[in-house]
């Protein structure tokens, strides 16, 4: 399998080219970029074609760019991130094996179907299949989206086995604790895959950062931190300080509260076998979906 590493990673760096010469288009997938021809990377680059990538899609596809929007036109949207996919695994248990991604994207399954259920919103995932995204692609779509909300759904991981129970992070440049910023710092690597980092671009992020709408979307996002806090602590295992801040790349529109959950360690078998099992995801699906309901409703009495 070495040859079809060897290029499938040569895919991604020169991927990693066209994200950085090209931000406007952010939002697409790597996937899709890296089916690109040959005319749309030199004209990235401003230079003559020097890259063949092969053409794996009618061109036509390529607009196909943004998830389905489930649910009643009139009501919120909210945008659910399975976290890693594709050639990111995220967390792996060292034990069974059972990786992250795939944990991630049943319980964003699971949500969606509840939070349908309910009627109140309108929902869509930024994958529904095994599929990798850039960490700005994935709020970069429920932006464009025009989401209200923004949940992205993670596994937390160590080495010792013993660590348990759910969290919810919100953003902030500055991490609550030393355990936040280590989880940042890992959860931040996404980007970096086979040594190249396809998310970078310093001058979009920093551009980001002095946007002063971000102040007010930091407290909405916190708002709705509290209350997952108040519905999930009776129905999963949580940790003693459930609500914690740090500098999460996927947290960073200004524009659209967003929160990561943390939904339990997939490093202790405890909490994988809860957070892996249909009981584990319904109860986590339900208590997103009692606090999503408050949010909504809370934000029509606001108005
Ligand atoms: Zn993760």
């Amino acid at each position: 399998m070495a040859n079809h590493w060897t290029r499938a990673f040569a895919g991604w760096a020169i991927a990693g080219l066209a994200i950085a010469a090209a931000p406007a288009r952010a939002a697409e997938s790597v996937a899709d970029r890296v089916k690109v021809t040959e005319d749309r990377i030199s004209g990235a680059l401003s230079g003559r074609p020097k890259y063949k990538v092969s053409r794996l899609v009618p061109p036509r596809a390529r607009s196909a760019g943004l998830p389905k929007v489930s649910g009643d036109e009139d009501r919120p949207l909210v945008v659910i991130d399975a976290g890693h996919g594709g050639v990111d695994p995220g967390a792996i248990n060292s034990l069974t094996g059972l990786r992250e991604k795939d944990v991630t994207l049943r319980i964003a399954r699971a949500m969606r179907d509840e939070l349908l259920a309910s009627g109140r919103v309108r929902v869509a995932l930024t994958r529904d299949k095994d599929r990798y995204l850039i960490l700005r692609e994935r709020y970069g779509v429920a932006r464009r989206l025009k989401a209200d909300l923004f949940i992205s759904v993670h596994c937390d991981s160590v080495g010792n086995g013993d660590a348990t129970g759910a969290s919810v992070y919100t953003l902030s440049e500055v991490a609550s604790d030393k355990e936040a910023a280590r989880l940042a710092a890992r959860e931040n690597k996404a980007d970096v895959i086979a040594g190249v980092n396809l998310g970078d671009a310093s001058a979009d992020v920093s551009s980001i950062l002095i946007d002063l709408a971000q102040r007010e979307t930091m407290n909405a996002s916190a708002g709705f931190a509290r209350l997952l806090a108040r519905e999930a602590k009776p129905l999963i295992p949580t940790k003693a300080k459930f609500h914690r801040m740090a500098s999460l790349m996927v947290l960073k529109a200004p524009d659209m509260p967003s929160i990561l959950f943390e939904t339990g360690y997939i490093s202790n078998p405890v909490d994988a076998a809860f957070i892996d099992s249909p009981e584990g995801r319904q109860r986590i699906s339900e208590s997103v979906r009692r606090a999503v309901e408050v949010y909504f409703a809370k934000r029509m009495v606001a108005r």
